[in-house]
């Protein structure tokens, strides 16, 4: 099996599987019967897990606050998927209503994608704008911790076996990939999906979270003024993995894997999506062996 521009050519499912997959080899329905809410859902990685999601047989509800965008997503799918529904995180009232609008449509909540988040700007940390950064653990933090709140308190009403996935970040796991702002707010996500995990397991709902590398979206063009492909470039020449080009697509898939069934035992998991980037040095590579002629 050879990946080809994110393909995986040749997979075939074993003969007796219930699992189905379309002519690129992408699985097709692993979400039938859930319904699941995505935040970020307008943009970037949220959008292409919308896509995948709906693909895969879940109904989405989408929220975001770039409503525009999210009609768009919304119409593009098809009003019988993917709906959207307009929702800062940064607002507990708004949060509840949207878990609320949920339950009146669908009736129940299996999965919580909550992927809404910010990066603010480059400063150094003695020009350190408090408010930006106040700004940025409203959204990333506090806006995951209401979603996760209301999605559990509707799960376990339900005593549904739900699954929570959050968007982290290879700046959960070290510093120096992006803003101080930025950086604290992933690993105290990291900290609220594993303290989630302890107490939610009793209930059966799974907690975990995924922390992409860079990937080229409006987030990560804006915070560091790059075109997408000077990202996917940048992303490339650092990246550990080499011929690979990190897509919205692969973060997509590895959320897919841990909403479905397929990830039943798996919870308080951080799936490290960078290709290594996060675990070696190649600077001080000793231990590689030199090859000559
Ligand atoms: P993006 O900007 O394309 O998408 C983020 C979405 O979140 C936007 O649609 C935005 O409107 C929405 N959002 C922001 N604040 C919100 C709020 N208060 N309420 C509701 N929605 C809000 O960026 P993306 O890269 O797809 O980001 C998705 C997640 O991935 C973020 O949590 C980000 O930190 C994380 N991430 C991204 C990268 C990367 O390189 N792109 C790397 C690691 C982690």
């Amino acid at each position: 099996n050879v990946y080809t521009n994110d393909v995986l050519i040749g997979w075939k499912p074993p003969l007796d599987s219930s699992i189905k997959v379309d002519s690129n080899g992408y699985f097709l329905n692993l979400l039938e019967g859930k319904v699941a809410l995505i935040t970020g859902a307008a943009s970037g990685i949220g959008e292409e897990t919308v896509r995948l999601f709906a693909k895969n047989g879940a109904l989405v509800i989408a929220v975001d606050v770039q409503d525009e965008l999210g009609q768009q997503v919304e119409a593009s799918i098809g009003s019988e998927k993917v709906t959207y529904h307009h929702c800062d995180v940064r607002d507990e009232k708004q949060v509840e209503e949207s878990i609320k609008f949920t339950l009146e449509k669908h009736g129940r909540i299996d999965v919580l994608f909550s992927n809404a988040g910010i990066i603010g700007s480059l400063s150094g940390i003695l020009e350190l704008d408090l408010k930006e950064f106040d700004n940025t653990m409203a959204t990333n933090v506090r806006g995951a911790a209401a979603m996760m709140k209301h999605a559990a308190r509707a799960m376990v009403a339900k005593s549904i076996r739900g699954s929570i996935i959050c968007t982290t970040s290879v700046s959960a796991c070290i510093g120096g990939t992006g803003p101080h702002g930025y950086t604290t707010s992933k690993h105290a996500l990291l900290g609220l999906v594993r303290s989630a995990c302890s107490e939610l397991g009793a209930y059966g709902i799974r907690v975990n979270s995924i922390s992409p590398y860079g990937v080229a979206t409006p987030l990560a063009c804006r915070a560091f003024n790059l075109e997408p492909h000077e990202v996917e470039a940048n992303s490339c020449s650092q990246a550990n993995l080499k011929g690979v080009v990190l897509k919205a697509r692969h973060i997509a898939e590895a959320a897919l894997y841990l909403a479905s069934d397929e990830a039943v035992y798996i919870s308080g998991h951080n799936l490290v999506v960078d290709g290594g980037f996060s675990v070696v040095n190649c600077s001080t590579n000793s231990v590689a062996p030199v090859y000559t002629n």
